[in-house]
């Protein structure tokens, strides 16, 4: 297997001198090198003929002895050296310190059709960084990261990749629900890529110790690699480049809002610097709409991560970035003018992506006001999103008493739909459809662009468990299934049409389905 192994991070940047590995607080470096635990039996469970092309290989050498040894850990690439990265980061609204890579090892960076991707194991032993962790993953949770980053990608949401599941062969144990309730679960290993796996934490983590020096390096190195548009790194390159990370992060996360996404954990060490959905832990895909879920119940009681909130905290999480860069600009207004500007980004943008889910071309002031009834409305009875759009992309132009029939089978409890609640959906559609008269396009034209930001498949979380439980018994069809699936999530895929539908009853509750913890 020949690789062009184009390592930047380990070459221009400072190591830890020390390479025991030996968990501690690490000084005046990027990361520390550690080798991957060597799995007990490793299996090959899905790969992605994708990414194996992306970086250079070919679909055959998925199956190779070559595949399964590298990218379980088991074999290190001829003269590379892996490393874990150093970070810390706000959790939860506070301050937690050092965290790191703890159960993430980089593999190397790979050169190929002038593209750069970084490539990390996920689950392949502790670290420096892994604090009271074993630096494990379990079957699960690899799953979910696995199908979801490349769900997401095709989505159209930025987001890092992967490239394989494997099985480890050992046994890791787990509290699911932190409830003392600890049980032995598969051990998964998970490859995925991304052009840099930098988070807002590893600039915090300089910035925390008054290490100015290296705070530079690595910005500097960011930005060359990274940001090469910005140019020379200078004081004014400073600003944009954090004006350049506000407007991805924001990017990032209307698309989640558009998509129904709720990362779960978007703590500063979970925020890509160059905006990428990253570290799929305890998120879910929304089925009722409803501002205030999220799937994390480690944070059940703020609910600080839950949807409506993703916005403000991408906000919060940019705030701590400024502040990790400010002594490099020493000057607190540029941040402060850029933070305000993504308020004001924010409402455009948000708006607009309501438009383009309403198939709303042209801008018209009372658009505010529809989208805002519209939400009113969706929160009137448990009203399942992915539905709601994917069927109002089959509305016809001056059929507003007909509405409500077009998206009937998006409601939980459509013996809901009578009275006040019946009559509030009539006048929205009224307002729809008069609104929609301002348009140019032929309904078959709206509806057209409307299938394109509307998915009609997106990894509902108990499609993703019932993959796990299936996977769990060794039969990983389901993976395979859904892998495809989600390959396509605009498209009419008749023979999926099952997957259009609303969530079961059983998966309401359940946990894995609803209820998600930080465990994995
Ligand atoms: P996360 O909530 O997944 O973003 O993880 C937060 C921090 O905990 C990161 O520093 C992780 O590397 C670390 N961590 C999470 N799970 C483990 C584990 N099983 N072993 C070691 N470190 C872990
Ligand atoms: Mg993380």
């Amino acid at each position: 297997m020949q690789l062009n192994i184009n390592n930047t991070f380990t070459t221009e940047l400072p190591s830890d001198p020390i390479t025991e590995n030996t968990r501690r607080q690490v000084f005046k470096a990027t990361h520390s090198y550690v080798t991957p635990k060597v799995p007990t039996q490793p299996k090959l469970i899905h790969a992605s003929k994708d990414m194996a092309e992306a970086i250079g290989l070919d679909e055959n050498e998925i199956h190779s002895k070559a595949f399964l040894d590298l990218f379980s850990g088991s074999n290190v690439y001829p003269k590379t050296n892996p490393y874990a990265m150093a970070y810390a980061g706000h959790q939860f609204g506070n301050w937690a310190g050092q965290l790191g890579d703890g159960r993430a090892i980089n593999l190397f960076e790979v050169s190929h059709n002038n593209k750069r991707w970084a490539i990390q194991l996920k689950g392949s032993g502790e670290t420096p960084y892994s604090r009271q962790g074993d630096g494990y993953a379990v079957l699960r949770s690899s799953i979910r990261e696995y199908l979801c980053s490349e769900a997401m990608y095709y989505l159209g949401v930025p987001t890092t990749r992967a490239l394989s599941l494997m099985l480890s062969g050992d046994t890791v144990l787990r509290d699911m629900l932190y409830n003392g309730n600890a049980d032995y679960e598969k051990g998964a290993i998970v490859s995925r890529l991304a052009p840099t796996f930098i988070r807002f934490g590893n600039f915090e983590l300089f910035a925390a110790r008054k290490d100015t020096e290296n705070l530079k390096k690595l910005v500097d190195y960011t930005i060359t690699y990274f940001y090469p548009e910005l140019g020379a790194p200078s004081k004014e390159t400073y600003i944009n480049f954090f004006e350049a990370v506000a407007n991805r992060t924001l990017d990032m996360i209307i698309h989640w809002q558009r998509v129904g996404f709720v990362h779960g954990v978007m703590n500063t060490d979970n925020m890509s610097i160059l905006g990428l959905t990253i570290d799929y832990g305890p998120y879910g895909w929304l089925e009722d709409f409803n501002f205030g879920w999220t799937p994390n119940t480690t944070d059940r009681q703020n609910k600080r991560y839950r949807y409506g909130n993703q916005p403000n905290i991408g906000l919060w999480n940019l705030l701590q970035l400024a502040n990790a860069l400010y002594v490099l600009v020493d000057e607190a207004e540029p941040f402060e003018t850029i933070l305000n500007q993504y308020q004001t980004d924010f409402e455009i943008k948000s708006l607009d992506m309501m438009r383009s889910k309403l198939g709303l071309q042209i801008k018209d002031d009372t658009d505010a006001k529809l989208t805002l009834d519209l939400e009113a409305c969706l929160l009137l009875t448990e009203t399942d999103m992915t539905l709601f759009f994917r069927l109002l992309s089959n509305y016809k132009h001056g059929f507003a008493a007909n509405g409500i029939k077009t998206v009937y089978d998006a409601f939980y409890t459509p013996e809901a739909l009578k009275d006040e609640i019946l009559d509030r959906w009539k006048v929205w559609f009224l307002s729809y459809d008069k609104r929609l008269k301002k348009e140019q396009l032929k309904d078959s034209e709206r509806q057209e662009l409307m299938r394109t930001v509307n998915p009609k498949y997106v990894l509902r979380n108990y499609m993703a468990q019932l993959a796990i439980d299936d996977a769990n018994k060794g039969d990983y069809k389901l993976v395979d299934d859904l892998f495809q699936l989600l390959k396509n999530p605009y498209s009419e895929q008749p023979e999926n049409e099952k997957w259009f539908a609303k969530r079961p009853d059983w998966a309401r509750d359940k946990v894995g389905c609803s209820m998600l913890s930080c465990s994995s």
